[in-house]
């Protein structure tokens, strides 16, 4: 058993109370190798943001949940080096039963994420109580985040075919019950690249697809329910229309791309939302710039060359999120 104070990790309790009455949200980007752990870091502690990596269940089988944790060691050392202690939490994305969340707890992950959502509200209600008793109960409280409603898209082991919204009114009764610390909510956010269908969007005078708004409407209710209660976007990349162009300019293909606009993300991030999940993003700008560099130099064949601009690009990215759409920059 490692705790994660020894990897010198932190939970996300103070960081969500701080980010609730701050007005900003904590960035959570997904990882499973050495460049996106060293752009997240360098983005970061560049821009003074606290921030929560994050390990998919794919990732786990990709890199291996005890390299991924001694990672995330790395990256708090790496954090010193580069001249700022900013807070780190090691964070489990849609863990699906007590068994992934026991594990990695007793590795060192400072929080889980216990993903009932396909189940029935009370199916849900009694794994997620199971494994807040089993986090909340260990020497250094891990915090624990439940999903209630069903986001659509894919990404990694994650998908569902009929997307719902949540439920406003199951809220109290779901956060009450399980005494989970922060709540995933499906407010019209969606996994992967392809975040709605064509025919759900309408099209701007470049032909460039602009996707339904967020459900504000159900937010607002879901903070009256619960106020001042932590809450995450699952499913928020943007989605940049200047990555998809440059990976097609180099021989890729993402047909019908569309993702959430950061301005929707700003405006969530200023209310009871408190973490927001971006992936896809990252994915699109590492392809980017790694296809643009093969194409340009076809007889490069150091990874290095092409991974560091990836890297470089991802950072640039990260840094722009946490000022200009989380409001995260300046907040460690
Ligand atoms: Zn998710």
């Amino acid at each position: 058993m490692t705790s994660y104070k020894e990897l010198g990790l932190v939970n996300t309790k103070d960081l969500f109370k701080k980010a609730i009455s701050g007005g900003y949200a904590i960035p959570a980007y997904n990882f499973n190798n050495m460049e996106q752990m060293q752009a997240i870091i360098q983005a970061c502690v560049e821009t003074k943001s606290p921030v929560i990596l994050q390990v998919s269940s794919g990732a786990r089988k990709y890199a291996n949940q005890n390299i991924l944790r001694n990672m995330a060691r790395g990256a708090v050392e790496y954090a010193n080096e580069l001249g700022y202690n900013i807070p780190i939490a090691l964070h489990l994305d849609h863990g699906d039963s007590f068994e992934i969340c026991k594990d990695c707890i007793e590795s060192g992950f400072s929080s889980v994420m216990i993903d009932g959502s396909h189940l029935s509200f009370e199916e849900n209600i009694a794994l997620t109580k199971k494994v807040c008793d089993f986090a909340h109960a260990q020497k250094d409280y891990i915090t624990v985040e439940g999903e209630l409603g069903v986001l659509a898209g894919v990404e990694d082991d994650v998908s569902a075919e009929h997307s719902h919204y949540t439920e406003p009114s199951e809220v109290i009764e779901f956060v009450g019950k399980t005494k989970v610390d922060s709540l995933a909510i499906s407010i019209g956010t969606s996994h992967g690249r392809t975040k709605f269908k064509p025919e759900q969007c309408t099209r701007d005078a470049n032909g460039i697809l602009i996707p339904p708004p967020l459900r504000f409407d159900i937010l607002e209710e879901i903070e009256k329910q619960i106020p001042g209660f932590p809450i995450v976007l699952h499913g928020s990349s943007s989605v940049p229309v200047e990555y998809v162009q440059i990976i097609e300019k180099f021989g890729g293909k993402l047909s019908d791309s569309v993702g959430i606009p950061e301005e929707q993300l700003r405006k969530a991030a200023k209310s009871a939302v408190c973490k927001i999940n971006i992936d896809s993003d990252g994915r699109l700008a590492m392809t980017a710039m790694i296809r643009k560099v093969l194409a340009e130099k076809p007889d490069e064949f150091d990874p290095r060359k092409y991974f560091a601009p990836a890297r470089d690009e991802l950072k640039k990215l990260y840094a722009h999120k946490n000022q200009n759409v989380l409001g995260s920059a300046g907040q460690a």
